[in-house]
């Protein structure tokens, strides 16, 4: 239980662990801690750890070591560790960051090295006055639906974490994209298992290619923000398994994952940390998890012997409960290989990373490098979504031409600002945003174009003409930090899905004054654009560009490269089209579907639909083949599918796999099952192979407590996007 003097209001204790606040006062109690441990260490004692075989899961955590020798070293480790030693391994040292890291001392003496740690999910959250490159949020860089470029972040995320002398970043979020309103939606890669899963994939193997440890957080279903810290997110089991955690699965299966981070919250009445139906059912014993579970900060643990029972290994950020845990070994209410089981975790993570034989120091010159900073608008411009490019007197208005943009207006509430994302546990400094009237003036300038800027949202006569006389109204919207974010931290959860109404109230205005207006909405996920979208000619969505945001607008706007973002979630009509939104009850039920999927089932259309997005040339998909073919379970289902750019333009096309299960569950809609990128010049043709593993078409089975694949024929869609998917093929399980 936590200690008295920690009662004080939940709220303060997580703002004094902020990552903004200073090393608390509570540094020196922890230190006390440690040092009792250190003296406690020449006691002499002949202890003998259980016995230890590496086993597939810890031979697959630890590929490229040799595992027995490491798991011979923890083991002699173990027998020279005194009790209070080994606990002193199992908490954070402070509830404020020590050196601008979130420290978990090793123990000199034994040779055991620190963790360093930082947050990630958009670049080194380096504490300022410290500089990091600001990267497109998680959300932007899922809308490239592009693994690939994702590991590229993921290896320059990782070299500035080292730069900022840290080892361990904590990222990648992967909660998934229940309802738009959640205020940490910017940090995921959207609404769909798979895809968010893929693309996690991509991120942990790029950063853990560079000796970073990662860490998939927050395990699990953790999607509202203002509740977090209590609220009980209840589901089936099958929900559970197919919907709210193969994507950590994939995670830990296929990227080998260095840490899993638990979350705040409650899943089925027990705290995620106290819940060993999670940590240790579905987490160790099924899925093979040989690493540390890390549990989130301050208020993210709930108990001590419980918790480090349930499968919690370490406390950040400092030993709130575990501090108990030494007593309770004294008292036998705990034992010793109980401890030994986590302190091997972590030893094992630091090992396998060689944490013990490398330095870690601070490097700013290699934090906004060039090369950096050219990937991250790289990932920007690859990110933003192309939603509607409508013709004006016959001709496409993007991409701008400069003779057709000689006269530029540019308005909206994001436009003049560095819009890079939410004030939370994300946050990234960066030391040039480039906003995006800064880079169309740019741009503009190179053609000797005119820029007006409009600041604020209401228009006088000099305004008006200025906008009946332009060639083009580039209008910069969407959601500022002030509208989302991290709870405590930040704004919370959204508080609408529409834009304010004075922006709207413009908007109306300039469309009504110019018929070449273009919306760029920023924001974390979706928007209500239905009252106004079909008043102006194109539309695109930006989610939050990162530092070079302003540059990769211009570099899409302008047609220097072509948009090939696809929706990473879906767009509704209305707010009623989604599932209920509750972010203040303390218990919430979440069903089996939300996203495109509860979409399909109830047979409404999507104002924009989830896989969607435009280029500036137009893809035939011409066929998928074979038509029919036969897999075992285990077996790999492979489609390929044949493409024309019929357009003049070169395009990248996301062809997209959505399988319809023949499963006992009725009209479970078709789910995202593969997804493969072609890159194609005007008038060629080509084709794309479309592969996944067969058991992906299974499901739960609650009575057998079992992931099972029917035999029999499953149908395959593969087309643009989710409400698109029109050529089908049929797949034979046997
Ligand atoms: C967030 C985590 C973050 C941690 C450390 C918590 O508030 O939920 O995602 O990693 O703080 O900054």
């Amino acid at each position: 239980m936590p200690r008295a003097r920690l009662a004080p209001s939940l709220s303060a204790l997580f703002l004094l662990g902020c990552p903004a606040a200073p090393p608390s006062p509570d540094a020196t109690v922890d230190a006390a801690f440690d040092a009792s441990a250190e003296a406690a260490a020449d006691a002499p004692r002949n202890y003998v750890p259980e016995p230890f075989a590496p086993t597939a899961a810890t031979r697959a955590y630890c590929a490229g070591h040799d595992d027995d020798a490491l798991e011979a070293r923890i083991t002699g480790l173990l027998a020279q560790l005194t009790p209070a030693e080994k606990v002193a391994l199992l908490a954070g040292a402070a509830l404020g960051r020590v050196e601008g890291v979130w420290l978990v001392r090793g123990n000199t003496r034994r040779g055991i090295p620190a963790f360093r740690m930082i947050d990630g999910a958009r670049g080194a959250a380096v504490v300022p006055p410290g500089h990091a490159t600001a990267f497109p949020v998680g959300m932007l860089r899922g809308a490239s639906w592009d693994p690939a470029l994702e590991e590229r972040v993921g290896q320059a995320i990782a070299e500035e974490v080292l730069a900022a002398g840290a080892n361990v970043v904590l990222a990648p979020t992967v909660n998934l994209l229940r309802h738009p309103r959640w205020g940490r939606a910017q940090e995921t890669y959207g609404e769909d298992s798979w895809h968010l899963g893929s693309l996690a994939l991509g991120f942990v193997r790029g950063a853990q290619a560079r000796g970073v440890l990662t860490s998939v957080k927050h395990f699990a279903a953790n999607s509202i923000e203002n509740t977090r810290h209590t609220v009980d997110v209840r589901m089936d089991e099958r929900t559970l398994r197919e919907v709210y955690t193969p994507h950590f699965r994939r995670v830990v299966q296929e990227g080998n994952v260095a840490t899993v981070m638990s979350a705040y919250n409650q899943l089925n009445g027990s705290y995620c940390d106290l819940n060993a139906h999670l940590l240790t059912d579905l987490l160790r014993t099924e899925w093979g998890f040989a690493g540390p579970v890390l549990s989130d900060w301050v208020l993210g643990t709930h108990g001590d012997v419980d918790s480090l029972r349930a499968g919690l290994d370490l406390e950040m950020p400092s030993p709130l409960h575990y501090s108990e845990l030494g007593g309770a070994l004294a008292a036998g209410t705990l034992r010793e290989a109980e401890v030994d089981r986590s302190v091997r975790r972590l030893l094992r993570a630091q090992l396998c990373f060689d944490l013990d034989r490398r330095a870690f120091a601070e490097d700013p010159t290699m934090r906004e490098t060039a090369a950096h900073l050219a990937l991250a608008r790289e990932a920007a411009a690859r990110g933003l979504v192309l939603l509607r490019n409508e013709s004006v007197q016959g001709r496409a208005v993007l991409p701008l031409a400069p003779s057709r943009a000689a006269n530029i207006v540019v308005l909206g509430r994001a436009a003049d600002v560095a819009n890079t994302g939410d004030h939370g546990s994300s946050d990234v400094p960066s030391s040039r945003p480039v906003t995006a009237l800064a880079a169309v003036r740019e741009r503009a300038a190179l053609s000797s174009g005119a820029v007006t800027f409009l600041p604020g949202a209401t228009l006088d006569a000099a305004g008006e003409s200025a906008l009946r006389a332009a060639d083009v109204v580039l209008f910069f919207s969407g959601n500022l930090a002030t509208d989302e974010g991290e709870s405590e931290l930040g704004a919370g959860d959204r508080r609408s899905l529409s834009l304010p109404d004075a922006e709207v109230a413009l908007l109306h205005r300039a469309a009504a004054l110019n018929p070449r207006v273009v919306v760029v909405l920023e924001g974390g996920s979706a928007f209500l654009t239905a009252d106004w979208d079909a008043e102006v000619p194109a539309l695109l969505w930006a989610g939050y560009p990162g530092t070079e945001g302003g540059h990769a607008l211009v570099d899409v706007l302008w047609g220097d490269r072509t948009p090939s973002g696809r929706l990473p979630f879906t767009m509704p009509t209305r707010e009623e089209d989604l599932p209920p939104w509750d972010n203040t009850s303390p218990v919430v039920t979440y069903g089996y579907l939300h996203g495109y999927r509860y979409l399909q089932s109830n047979g409404t259309a999507a104002r924009y639909p989830f896989g969607f997005g435009l280029g500036y040339s137009v893809m035939r998909y011409d066929s998928a083949s074979p038509a029919t073919q036969t897999v075992s379970a285990e077996g790999t289902v492979r489609v390929t599918v044949q493409l024309t750019n019929t357009g003049s333009r070169s395009m990248r096309e996301t062809a997209q796999l959505y399988g319809v299960s023949a499963d006992p569950m009725p009209a479970v809609p078709p789910t995202l099952r593969a997804f493969a990128q072609l890159e194609l010049q005007g008038g060629a043709q080509g084709s794309v192979e479309l592969s996944f593993p067969a058991r992906e078409l299974g499901h739960w089975d609650d009575a057998a407590r079992a992931w099972v694949v029917p035999a029999g024929m499953y149908e395959l869609r593969v087309g643009p996007n989710a409400a698109l998917a029109a050529q089908r093929v049929t797949v034979q399980v046997q």
